[in-house]
């Protein structure tokens, strides 16, 4: 695979990736909007399907694409993926053209015979969702009755001889305390933990005040997994915590556009899953085909330019932190060259905060769910000191 402008010659692989690839490394493919659960930081808002979704012919026409761009694994979320009928024929029909699939699943339909199912078939791996290593944390966030579910599927894949599948959680100030007992669960069921920041992204704009780690919870994290973190999965989650000390293992750098896309439900290609909005919209696979998009939109062209550092750039940290998360910046209302909201220097203390920008879609469930999260702690709290409130604007936020 090469950097797309090959006439700037860049000799080290982070330079490759920061300039972008003919074809990205991590795709992520949400095949539906619908879902079964309710979770209360959903990245896309998902719920109800669109109808505008792809058909069958339309994914599979998608998979061969992909094929022949040679992209090798392809990370299938939603929504819930499974329950879309045809799932597991565009499986099948990923595996068949050689292309990987990692798809993420609350659990309910990882059934036994699923799950035998998966362990026998190559290129295919599963990622369980779980928020909290007891279901006094986790049911609260993702729904009643989800952390027996998810608990369920990974005993079905372990007893099928499913090996090294991922358990995936989003870390939150509920759940930074069970790190440990989080490893426990993944390392009792022959998986591998997989943890990912809560962005401010879709629902998670609602909570994102009340759930995002505070900043001793921050340090928490990073000296967790500067001991843990060989063992771990991170992807690019955590690199804005670099600026504690060491790097991160993990791509240190916003990948949006570059080596990062979303493939959503219906076709629209974003530069990153958490950046469902239209100014981060690049093209349709339905009028251009996914190469084109990837390769020649303009905003993907402009992301590959070199980036300045704006208020970051003086920072000693800047070179591992690079100033943290765009989606996480965008959807806070700060500016995309100023700090993260979550820097751990305290610098987005004294950046203006804009307004949080109004979300490009939602396909949120609009009557009952049955298994609604039960919120019984998520809600305004006072802070213990002002220091552990976000520097960004609490009144920027309304608690859905
Ligand atoms: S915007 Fe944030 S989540 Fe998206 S690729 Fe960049 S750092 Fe990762
Ligand atoms: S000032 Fe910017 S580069 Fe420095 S730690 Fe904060 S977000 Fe990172």
């Amino acid at each position: 695979m090469t950097a797309v402008a090959e006439r700037r010659a860049p000799t080290r692989l982070v330079d490759h990736f920061e300039y972008g690839l003919d074809a990205p490394i991590c795709l992520t493919w949400e095949l539906t909007y619908a879902c079964n659960l309710a979770c209360v930081h959903c990245l896309s808002s998902s719920g109800r399907r669109d109808p505008r979704e792809l058909s069958t012919d339309e994914c599979k026409a998608l998979i061969d694409e992909f094929e022949r761009m040679q992209i090798f694994y392809v990370n299938i979320g939603g929504g819930e993926p499974t329950v879309r009928p045809d799932f597991w024929e565009l499986l099948d029909y990923a595996v068949e053209h050689h292309v990987g699939v990692k798809f993420s699943t609350n659990g309910f339909r990882i059934t036994k015979e699923r799950a035998e199912r998966l362990a026998a078939t190559d290129y295919v791996d599963v990622q369980v969702s779980l928020d909290g290593a007891t279901p006094e944390v986790n049911d609260p966030i993702r729904g009643a009755g989800t952390y027996d579910a998810a608990i369920r599927a990974m005993d079905n894949l372990r007893d099928a001889g499913m090996k090294d599948f991922k358990l995936s959680v989003v870390c939150t100030r509920e759940n930074i305390s069970q790190l440990d007992e989080f490893k426990k669960i993944a390392d009792d069921h022959g998986a591998q933990l997989r943890l990912t920041r809560l962005r401010p992204a879709g629902r998670g704009a609602d909570v994102w005040q009340d759930l995002h780690p505070l900043p001793h919870q921050q340090r928490e994290l990073y000296d967790w997994l500067v001991a843990n973190g060989e063992k771990v999965l991170t992807g690019d989650s955590f690199f804005h915590l670099s600026a504690f000390g060491d790097a991160l293992p993990g791509l240190n750098l916003c990948g949006a556009g570059r080596v990062v896309c979303l493939v959503d439900p219906v076709g629209d290609v974003y530069a990153c899953p958490f950046a469902i909005h239209e100014n981060f919209l690049a093209g349709s696979i339905r009028d251009e085909g996914f190469q084109h998009v990837w390769r020649e939109a303009e905003l993907f062209k402009s992301l590959r330019e070199p980036q300045t550092g704006g208020a970051c750039s003086s920072c000693s940290a800047y070179d591992s932190c690079r100033g943290g998360c765009m989606a996480a910046k965008f959807f806070t209302g700060m500016p995309l060259d100023g700090p993260d909201p979550e820097c751990v220097k305290g610098n987005a203390e004294f950046v203006t905060v804009g307004d949080r920008p109004a979300p490009s879609q939602d396909h949120s469930h609009k009557g009952t769910v049955r298994n609604a999260p039960v919120p019984v702690k998520i809600g305004r709290r006072p802070p213990t000191t002002m220091c552990d409130e976000s520097p960004v604007n609490p009144g920027d936020f309304v608690v859905g």
